[in-house]
């Protein structure tokens, strides 16, 4: 499998020219733009497949956003989100907001743009510190990984920055959508987007995800349940307004981020980790389109794709 992978980084490294690293957040363009590392995570808890610089450290950016949806449905239930936030692909950027402000609007499109992860970050029970906290515990516990903690400078440098994610907290505030301590729910969510990770802790969230949720108790659904729902989310919300055509290239579940990287849920308990830098136009990991668009094709991982391998993926 590391062959296999090491050759997909080759055959895809050219793509990280077609990118450039974000720098809307300004800490972000300090990226090295041509580190390239990949994990797949196998079935089994200690079975990691890595290749390239898969040591390297990265934000978790907009992936946060999976993991403060399933802390605010433990704190609320599914409902009560979806009461507020909707449950609709959207064709638009990942920080568009211009809808928001039509009157007949109320709910952002769904939880994996910006404003509707703000609105979910909001329905974590606590202050901003206990709920940032909330979804520290939960990262280090589906990446099984007890040292994960956050960049301090990304999370000062986006909350100088972030006047467009403050406006449009405020204009949901305005509209009665989100309630309380707006800055203090901003604060939360630029924190959660600075949790630092390479592409073994995404592969174990992956894995963590496909493999039944473990420990994540949500009221009114069970845990199988939940990883259905997740998946099918990040599937068709996953990847800002290139879902619809990743959906149709890749079929694998994933959410991005603009650190550079993507986080896959694999059938049969197994994840993906990736993560390169240089971004597309959408805001997604040039190269690390590229990879997961091979590795799908080759290893048949599209859901749609009914060619499944005879062979067992971990004895690749
Ligand atoms: N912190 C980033 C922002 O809010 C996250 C965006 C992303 O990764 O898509 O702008």
């Amino acid at each position: 499998m590391e062959i296999l992978l090491n050759e997909i980084i080759d055959r895809n490294r050219h793509l990280i020219e077609n990118g450039k690293v974000a720098n809307y957040i300004p800490a972000l363009a300090k990226a090295d733009y041509r580190k390239i590392g990949v994990t797949v995570a196998g079935r089994t808890g200690s079975l990691l497949y890595s290749a390239g610089d898969y040591n390297e450290k990265f934000t978790l950016q907009s992936i946060s956003k999976v993991i403060s949806f399933l802390v605010a449905a433990m704190d609320n239930g599914l409902d009560h989100i979806f009461e507020k936030v909707g449950l609709d692909s959207t064709d638009e950027p990942f920080n568009a907001f211009t809808k928001l402000d039509l009157p007949n609007i109320h709910k952002p499109a769904n939880p994996m743009i910006n404003s509707g992860a703000i609105l979910t970050t909001g329905m974590i029970k606590g202050d901003s510190q206990e709920r940032f906290q909330k979804i520290l515990e939960l990262t280090r516990r589906m990446a099984n990984n007890p040292y994960i903690g956050y960049d301090e400078e990304v999370y000062l440098s986006e909350k100088e920055t972030g006047s467009r994610n403050r406006s449009m907290a405020y204009l949901m505030n305005s509209k009665g959508i989100l309630d309380g301590d707006v800055e203090g729910v901003l604060d939360t969510y630029f924190k959660q987007c600075s949790i630092q990770v390479d592409t073994m802790d995404l592969a174990k969230i992956g894995r963590f995800i496909s493999s039944g949720c473990e420990g994540i108790d949500i009221k009114g659904i069970s845990r199988k349940d939940m990883s259905v729902m997740v998946k099918g989310l990040l599937f068709t919300c996953g990847m800002y307004n290139y879902s619809a055509r990743y959906a149709i290239e890749v079929g694998i579940p994933s959410k991005s981020g603009v650190g550079g990287g993507i986080m896959g849920i694999l059938p049969d308990g197994m994840g993906i980790g990736i993560f390169s830098p240089a971004l597309d136009e959408n805001g997604n990991s040039s190269a690390g389109i590229g990879i997961i668009k091979e590795l799908s094709r080759r290893l048949h991982l599209n859901i749609f794709d009914d060619r499944k391998l005879q062979a067992d993926l971990e004895a690749y």
